[in-house]
């Protein structure tokens, strides 16, 4: 059997730009515009992102989104720049506590260790400086983290593509819970 890896990657400014917009504003060029909730969104898929995805796709890896936003709004901004399909599962702040961690997992994400929306991020895979202590922690980020640029729209100059290597390499290393 083979070992099951999974890609755990960040939505906003990692796969997609996401702007809040106000109610009648034009979409920049580039991007869609969508309304939920009496919410506005301008969206652009980070050219890079269905290549990237789809490599990995390949490699027989499952393709979870880790969020900080919700579930529904999430898929909805995915779908609409038409990422949706390429990815296995979306596991939203509603849904922390969901997120299995496989033995061999990597994180790709446009934030870095230090910041909160970023531990938040690893605390949804139950990894936590308090649950594994620092040095483990520390070794986690090492071996199962890839920070990428954050896309914000226009060209896509660090495309997440670069980053294949990286992943690959970072894929074969084990992580044990306990
Ligand atoms: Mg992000």
């Amino acid at each position: 059997m083979k070992t099951k890896k999974t890609v755990f990657v960040d939505c906003n400014d990692t796969l997609i730009a996401v702007r809040h917009a106000n109610r009648g504003e034009e979409a920049p060029a580039g991007f869609k515009a969508i309304e939920r909730d009496g919410q506005y969104f301008h969206v652009m898929a980070r050219p890079s992102a269905a290549p990237f995805l789809s490599a990995l796709a390949q490699d027989d890896c499952e393709i979870v989104v880790l969020t900080g936003g919700s579930t529904r709004i999430q898929g909805l901004l995915l779908n609409l720049a038409r990422l949706g399909r390429l990815v296995t599962d979306i596991i939203g702040y509603d849904l922390r506590g969901a997120a299995e961690v496989p033995e061999n997992w990597v994180l790709v994400d446009d934030l870095q260790n230090g910041s909160i929306s970023f531990e938040e991020k690893l605390s949804m895979l139950g990894i936590t400086r308090k649950t594994v202590g620092e040095t483990k922690y520390v070794q986690v980020v090492k071996q199962h983290c890839v920070q990428c640029v954050a896309f914000k729209g226009g060209e896509d100059k660090d495309p997440l593509s670069g980053l294949l290597d990286t992943v690959r390499e970072k894929l074969g290393n084990t992580y044990q819970s306990k």
